[in-house]
């Protein structure tokens, strides 16, 4: 069975602080049609900070550890709504997975159910509100059910699909939460920025568990 450590965890925020630097101006532009527009730049703010404060970890760093601090750095960087969801959402994966050195398949699945538990709770927002929940959840959902007997890859695959499937679902719905919110109808027809992010984060570790999974 494929375990993953703190190392593994760094890794896995370098790949989506990355990710989110190649796909920055995208998002930017998804938030500039039904929001403020600055997504991706915000995105990319909390990532960048995320990737620079993890690089200079000791490698003995616990997955847990690794979270907690990825958590913070994020919220200290991001203030606005997005900083304390996802900070949460870090908190709360880390805290699923306290004091192991090595982590497996059952519970990476735990831990993208913690991090929806925590957007949800944090953003008061539950699915069909057209907010990154409606990746979030269904994603957990297939975590979940993949968790028993799966491997890394079928859990984080099935995750990623459940997220992709979630985010696109969006743009069919009228949005209940933020800035959005506002728009009534005319945000409909648009996936919100915030779902298309959280798809992205899913399929990115989807391919880093592929790439370390057995
Ligand atoms: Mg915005």
């Amino acid at each position: 069975m494929a375990t993953l450590n703190g190392a593994d965890f760094v890794a896995l925020f370098h790949a989506i602080a990355q990710m989110i630097e190649r796909e920055k101006d995208h998002l930017s532009a998804l938030d500039g049609v039904i929001g403020d527009g600055d997504h991706g730049v915000t995105m990319s703010i909390g990532f960048q900070a995320v990737d620079k404060a993890l690089a200079d970890e000791a490698p003995d760093r616990t997955p847990a550890d690794i979270c907690m601090l990825a958590a913070k750095t994020f919220l200290n960087a991001v203030g606005a709504s997005v900083g304390p969801l996802y900070a949460t959402a870090l908190m709360r994966a880390g805290a699923a997975v306290k004091g192991k050195s090595d982590v497996g398949p059952e519970d990476v699945a735990d831990m993208i159910a913690a991090m929806a538990a925590g957007i949800e709770h944090r953003g008061k927002a539950e699915p069909g509100q057209k907010t990154m929940v409606d990746a979030w959840h269904p994603a957990a959902e297939a975590a979940l059910g993949a968790k028993a007997g799966g491997s890394l890859k079928d859990i984080t695959a099935a995750a990623a699909d459940a997220g992709r499937a979630g985010a696109e679902a969006t743009a069919s719905l009228v949005a209940g939460k933020g800035r959005s919110a506002n728009l009534g109808d005319r945000a409909v027809g648009h996936i919100d920025p915030g779902a298309a992010s959280a798809a992205m984060i899913l399929d990115t570790i989807a391919q880093w568990a592929s790439e370390r999974a057995d």
